[in-house]
């Protein structure tokens, strides 16, 4: 019998129909409509028990559930007696289903009492979150995937769309095929397989999109193309604004001159941004992990605000996430920063209204360490136990070395994972046997909000157990049982929809209210939702934002600050994804045609950077950077930018020796978000 769940790699969220033999993309599901990329089609292969964490362990010893799960409370249980709750820490990962977060969050911010939990999505899309809290008191995704269907001009930028969200990507080429008028303008400063697509394609010097998009509200100004009623009407914070943007001036020669791109295609971007009303900008990672990747983002929700075009059919900007469920993990308080559904840590009301519906008077007051400062209090002794769920940080986290020497360091390492091997695995005290996908049972929200089921269709191995189940019966042995009386999940997921009323409360939009009495069996039925469950699917199309006064609020970003290139590191590494494997290949490293694409590590130059550095294509390089070296082989593509060089992000050593890429990139952050810097790194290289 087929099962219908959600592909556990990207945001996209596609669904799937599967009998565990046989897998097709579902056909009724929003997301793809029957569509699925190479990833998504070969997960049946990823199955199987090889190498699968199969039994608790402690100390390198095979041990019963309830001696591991008593040896982790009890652990927990003395640092925290001994040192406060801010000694413990957990790092979760957007891999985690709603309810394994909602209860990992609930625990440590709730009962523990510190907001120590962080989650791999800070190095994804913290900045956006950043972004959109700033521009609508919320994070929240104003628009849905049909928008880029009813689109007539479709930016992406910092976005290699067709490689990291490919059904993304199809469903906008096959919008263009049916409307040729519809253009499409992709910005990256590499021509990437997306560029196939585009009508443009501005080859901006890396970290130019503040000037680009300041430049853009000048052009929009001087050319009479702002929607003034609805800046009135609607927004705050405007004038001051476009005074910022027009600090660079409007000397468009001079502009283009500074991104490195011609002044018509400059215009021609402008014009078109100008005159069509239906525009969606998509961004994503491009523009999240930079130094100024929160001023990025809302550059661009600046230019949307400016023409009103924010959650209309066919108009807004749209942050595409990374992972199946990074939304999921924001709504339920995942972040270090923020409680559950959306709700402040910092504002009193918030925090008591939480507080009283969890029947607690410990949850945390303060905001907790993010992920880089989390790792950080690791290696320096402040954080005694970490627990590190469904994520690699030794692989995944900037100055990746230093991370595995903090973790080697620490106190308590416990990490729960459905892999028996890997980097961080090897620094683990206590290695705990997690579901994998097609075992485990939850949701997951894309995204566009639509929350969909991962169902289970193969018996869990050995004794492997759902992570909302290991963290609860660690909770309930650190004293907390009546908080964490849970049975099944969906007994979860209805009490993280009930909580969803506060949201409601403090006028965000986040509302799955509708479920909060959900059966089981209405649990098991759940069809793809998006949320807010009643009403329109699209936020803010009504000008109603959810800051205090109700009015979206421009942002004034500055321009950054030029870095000299040095000639100790005179080349800008940038970091990705490639089409056909996912994050640090724990899953797609199994399925053996996922390799065929692109086989082995590597670092892209441009063949004049190629001869310069009197390298040989096809032989080693060496990277170096300032905090790390990897060695990998050199490949020759006339669509980087002279003066940059491109490393996929999926290797470790478990696959590659020398070839992890966050070994060299130094840990510089969002002031505002947190998020690392992982597109800008000056590196050297040299033949090997
Ligand atoms: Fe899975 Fe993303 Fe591919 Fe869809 S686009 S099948 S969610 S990897």
């Amino acid at each position: 019998m087929s099962i219908c769940t959600t592909c556990p790699y990207c945001g996209v969220g596609c669904g799937i129909k599967t009998d565990g033999v046989q897998l097709q993309g579902d056909k009724q599901h929003p997301a793809n409509a029957g569509r699925l990329c190479v990833k998504g089609s070969s997960v049946l292969e990823t199955l199987g028990d090889q190498d699968r964490l199969l039994q608790p362990e402690v100390n390198g010893q095979v041990v019963p559930w309830d001696y591991a799960l008593d040896e982790v409370a009890d652990r927990f249980r003395r640092i925290v007696d001994e040192h406060g709750p801010d000694a413990v820490a957990f790092y979760v990962s957007g891999q985690l289903l709603t309810e394994d977060y909602y209860v990992a969050n609930k625990l440590m911010k709730g009962f523990i009492g510190s907001a120590n939990i962080d989650t791999n999505s800070r190095l994804c899309m913290s900045s956006a979150v950043v972004a959109h809290k700033r521009a609508f008191g919320e994070d929240v995704v104003p628009g849905c995937y049909e928008d880029l269907e009813l689109a007539d001009l479709v930016i992406l930028t910092g976005s290699n769309t067709a490689w990291a969200h490919p059904i993304v990507y199809q469903r906008i080429a096959a919008a263009k095929q049916a409307r040729p008028d519809m253009k499409v303008v992709v910005i990256d400063p590499r021509r990437t397989a997306t560029c196939d697509l585009a009508d443009l394609h501005l080859a901006i010097r890396p970290g130019q999109d503040v000037p680009l998009f300041n430049g853009l509200l000048t052009w929009l100004d001087d050319h009479g193309a702002l929607d003034q009623d609805y800046i009135d009407a609607h927004t705050d914070g405007f004038d001051a604004t476009l005074n910022t943007a027009r600090q660079q001036g409007n000397d468009w020669d001079a502009l283009a001159e500074q991104m490195g791109v011609s002044k018509v295609d400059l215009t021609t971007f402008y014009h078109w941004f100008a005159a069509c009303e239906r525009t969606v900008t998509v961004f994503s990672q491009g523009v999240n992990q930079a130094r100024n990747g929160s001023d990025q983002g809302n550059a661009i929700i600046n230019a949307h605000l400016a023409t009103g075009r924010v959650g209309k059919p066919g108009a807004s900007p749209f942050s595409i996430t990374g992972q199946p469920n990074a939304m999921g993990g924001r709504e339920v308080g995942g972040l270090a920063n923020q409680l559950a559904v959306h709700l402040d840590i910092d504002n009193p009301e918030h925090h008591a209204a939480v507080a009283d519906f969890w029947q607690t008077e410990s949850l945390a007051k303060e905001n907790g360490l993010t992920a880089v400062d989390l790792f950080n209090a690791v290696e320096s002794g402040q954080v005694k136990a970490v627990w590190i769920m469904a994520t690699n940080p030794v692989d995944s986290l900037p100055e990746a070395d230093r991370v595995r020497h903090a973790l080697m360091a620490c106190d308590t390492v416990v990490v729960s994972d459905c892999v028996a091997s890997g980097d961080t695995l090897a620094c683990a005290d206590i290695r705990l046997p997690a579901l994998g996908w097609g075992e485990k049972s939850g949701m997951v929200t894309n995204s566009e909000r639509c929350v969909s089921r991962q169902r289970p269709f193969v018996k869990a191995p050995g004794n492997a157990k759902g992570d909302w189940w290991i963290v609860t019966e660690v909770a309930r042995r650190m004293g907390y049982a009546s908080a964490f009386p849970y049975q099944h999940e969906h007994e979860i997921f209805a009490e993280y929809s009930a909580l969803t009323a506060l949201a409601g409360r403090f006028g965000r939009r986040l509302d799955m209210t509708a479920a909060a009495d959900l059966s089981a069996d209405q649990y098991e039925q759940w069809q793809p939702q998006q949320w807010p469950l009643q009403g329109d699917p699209r936020c803010f199309g009504d000008g109603c934002f959810a800051t205090p006064n109700g009015r979206g609020r421009f942002v004034a970003c500055e321009n950054p600050r030029v870095r000299q290139i040095g000639d100790a590191f005179p080349i800008i590494l940038n970091s990705g994804r490639i089409r056909d494997q996912w994050h640090t290949m724990t899953r797609t490293g199994r399925a053996g045609r996922l390799f065929a694409h692109l086989s082995e590590p590597f670092a892209a130059l441009h063949p004049k950077d190629i001869e310069r550095y009197r390298l040989k294509e096809g032989g080693f390089v060496r990277l170096a950077s300032k905090v790390g070296d990897a060695l990998v082989r050199v490949t020759s593509d006339a669509g980087q930018r002279p003066g940059t060089a491109f490393m996929p992000m999926h290797w470790t050593d478990q696959f590659s020796r020398r070839a992890r890429v966050d070994a060299l990139v130094p840990a510089r952050l969002d002031p505002h978000s947190g998020q690392p810097a992982f597109k800008h790194t000056p590196v050297n290289v040299s033949d090997w």
